[in-house]
């Protein structure tokens, strides 16, 4: 996803649960992941190139890493964490087929926000379900305004310039993609505030960097 969209679905999901100090430690950690450094050799921040148990595993990790960081009360390295952790949830939306499955599924049912289910397992489990395999550098060329498109012709309909939903431009499923993120984003956050109150509810203030 661009990062606009990035920034636009975090603060949208987390605004009313954290301090601007916290969330805007949230927000550049979440865009970093998509820095030359992010991209290299990381599938799994991105679910990229099929690394779907990857990127799992991944998200996993970055939740023991905020409770364990909220232990010792490092509050910046939890959010950091919270950050990374997000990025890798909303582009799950962004770089699969999940959205263009779930709108198969509803077998002409006109879309609605509220039946969108961000994890549903009948779209994981389901054979097609992949996600965008990126082909350098022909699928960096194919970022470009107005010249991509030649780019784009050329690469196979399971590349990221034909399957990403980054932006708008990648089509009407982009909404989707969107909403699906934002709601996962949230579910995210739920999850981690259940972990906190098992280990310590005292931790939930120093997460939250608010007087709760
Ligand atoms: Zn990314």
């Amino acid at each position: 996803m661009r990062t606009k969209y990035h920034r636009e679905i975090t603060s949208k999901a987390l605004a009313p649960y954290f301090s601007h100090r916290a969330l805007s430690v949230i927000v550049r950690a979440n865009i970093w992941q998509d820095s030359l450094r992010g991209q290299i050799g990381h599938d799994e921040f991105h679910f990229d190139n099929n690394a779907i148990e990857q990127g799992n595993t991944y998200i996993q990790l970055q939740r023991e890493l905020i409770i364990a960081n909220l232990e010792v009360h490092r509050a910046i390295k939890a959010w950091r964490a919270m950050g990374r952790l997000t990025h890798t949830a909303q582009d799950f939306y962004a770089h699969s087929n999940y959205i263009a499955l779930w709108i198969i599924g509803l077998n002409n049912k006109e879309p609605n926000l509220k039946h969108l289910s961000f994890i549903d397992n009948s779209i994981i489990n389901n054979p097609d379900f992949r996600s965008a395999k990126t082909y350098f550098p022909l699928d960096y060329f194919a970022l470009f305004p107005k010249l991509g498109t030649i780019f784009k012709n050329l690469l196979p309909k399971d590349s990221h310039a034909w399957m990403n939903l980054d932006s708008p431009e990648s089509g009407y499923l982009f909404k989707w993609a969107f909403h699906a993120a934002v709601k996962r984003t949230h579910y995210e956050y739920t999850e981690i505030i259940k972990m906190v109150q098992i280990k310590n509810s005292a931790l939930l203030s120093i997460f939250s960097d608010l007087a709760l």
